[in-house]
């Protein structure tokens, strides 16, 4: 393995800019483990081996020529497969969608082209986003670096094992009920969900729109910050973008790592410790972790957020009922899959056809669910009253915020399972967001930062914080971290083929 992928993105940044190595180096020795590592791991679908070269090339003669680029010019990158690209396909690990190739690149994509970063390919997940495990791909599951019998979290579990097995030092994965943290969390990396509305969603097809949001995955929380500068900030092709600079994230992980929070007040919610089914160990972890932060200085006190405990069934009638909506347009007319158009049938029976053959069973569970919720005489009692539940978990975080800067959770209730022990089940499996979802009921960001292993697997700590606060969570993310040498991220075992 080159020692280039052992680096940060930070550290490769930098390495470019001074001429020290090229981007071209750095991109060769990230597609070289892609080749060496992604049979056994299958956290990419696609890999674009040439165009990220010719990126590179590009961006070194942008260099030779004296422009003034980011930090991360040069920088290789993965992106989730809903994130569309215009020179590779997107499926959204759906048959639905196979081979489909965009015909524009979201504005997180342009954003990252412009900076310089350098997009490897397209990255394994879940059908649309849904799941928590990677194993409701059409394309096959991931393996977890750590324990290649086990997931790699889910949704974004592609993003977060290119990650955990330096196939690429940053990611990009989506956020609707804890996608992007659950991942981190289990591969012992760090996830970061900005504020609802941070991160234009443009170009980022729609799972569940209201609670969707794309942020960064990495092996640093400066990392993290220093992406999310790039991909972050007002998009007028996004109406529900926020029109305000993007909070000084990177500044703020800067100084969490002086390992100083004094005058930071953490608060651990109450009802989160009650909750049943944490795994021991994963609550050891936790408790050890914010001894960590009492001991750099932060107050830590006891809050009360009644509401938490009903935010997971809300997220499963309002995610299932946007979902039924969005996935509407999956019509077999205008994008991809189309099954039985021999000019024998009508239209409603190759729509039928196309979603029975392209849509797997857990998207179509989920449709089903949402039109139910949504339907007339139902609408009332199912999606109102959730709606009714998102509204009051918003006021129990607006009321924590009044005594506290940020809360902490433990990020999942449990490691990394093995293959097959919650798909037999679906609520077991919608159980892994327990800790993750009330924070995109509300809208804040939320961050996953490793803080220790359970049974030899990692455990995530998570760090919510108030709507547009999103440089706090950084900083205290980024205490925790200076206080770990090595850090978690960098211990990932070896993988073998
Ligand atoms: N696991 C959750 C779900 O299945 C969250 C998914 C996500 O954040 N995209 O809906």
């Amino acid at each position: 393995m080159s020692e280039l992928t052992g680096r940060t993105a930070e550290e490769l940044g930098a390495a470019i800019a001074a001429g020290e190595t090229s981007a071209v180096e750095v991109t060769r020795a990230h597609l070289d483990r892609i080749d060496a590592v992604d049979p056994a791991v299958h956290a990419f679908l696609h890999v674009a081996g040439e165009s990220a070269v010719a990126q590179a090339a590009e961006v070194d003669r942008r260099i030779a020529a004296g422009e003034k680029l980011g930090p991360l010019a040069g920088v290789p990158i993965a992106v989730k497969d809903i994130i569309v690209t215009q020179d590779m396909p997107t499926t959204a690990g759906s048959k639905i969608l196979e081979n489909w190739l965009p015909p524009y690149d979201a504005t997180l994509v342009r954003k990252l082209r412009e900076a310089g970063l350098v997009v490897l390919g397209k990255t394994n997940m879940d059908e649309f986003a849904m799941g928590s495990s990677t194993e409701y791909s059409a394309y096959g599951p991931t393996c977890n670096p750590w324990d290649t019998g086990r997931i790699p979290g889910g949704s974004g579990g592609g993003s977060a094992a290119a990650v955990a097995a330096r196939e690429a030092p940053l990611a990009i994965g989506t956020d609707t009920g804890g996608s992007i943290r659950q991942p981190g969390a289990v591969t012992g990396t760090v996830g970061a969900k900005p504020t609802y509305g941070g991160v234009s969603r443009y170009g980022l097809i729609a799972f569940s729109s209201s609670l969707d949001q794309a942020g960064p995955v990495t092996r640093t929380v400066t990392d993290a910050a220093l992406l999310h500068e790039v991909i972050g900030g007002h998009d007028r092709c996004d109406s529900t973008s926020i029109d305000a600079p993007v909070p000084p994230v990177v500044e703020a992980a800067r100084r969490g790592l002086t390992g100083d929070l004094t005058g930071v007040r953490v608060g651990v919610v109450r009802e989160f410790a009650a909750a049943q089914g944490a795994e021991p160990g994963v609550v050891a972890a936790f408790e050890a972790g914010v001894q960590t932060l009492t001991k750099l200085g932060a107050e830590v006190v006891e809050v009360s957020c009644p509401h938490f405990e009903y935010a997971l069934p809300a997220y499963y009638l309002i995610a299932p009922s946007e979902c039924s909506s969005n996935l509407a347009r999956f019509d077999g007319v205008r994008y991809g899959l189309r099954v039985g158009d021999d000019g024998s049938r009508a239209l409603e029976e190759v729509m039928s056809l196309t979603r029975d053959r392209g849509f797997g069973p857990e998207v179509k569970r989920r449709i089903i669910l949402g039109t139910y919720a949504l339907s007339a005489g139902y609408y009332d009692a199912f999606y109102g009253q959730a709606q009714k539940v998102r509204t009051l978990v918003t006021r129990d975080f607006t009321a924590a915020f009044e005594q506290v800067d940020v809360l902490a959770a433990p990020t999942t209730p449990f490691v990394a399972f093995p293959f097959g022990s919650r798909t037999a089940d679906p609520t077991q499996m919608y159980l892994a967001d327990l800790y993750t979802i009330p924070s995109n009921l509300y809208g804040g960001p939320a961050i996953s930062v490793p803080c220790g292993l359970s049974e030899g697997l990692p455990v995530g700590l998570q760090i919510m914080a108030p709507t547009m606060a999103d440089d706090r969570m950084y900083r205290v993310a980024a205490a925790l971290e200076s206080t770990q040498s090595p850090r978690l991220a960098d211990q990932t075992p070896e993988v073998t083929a």
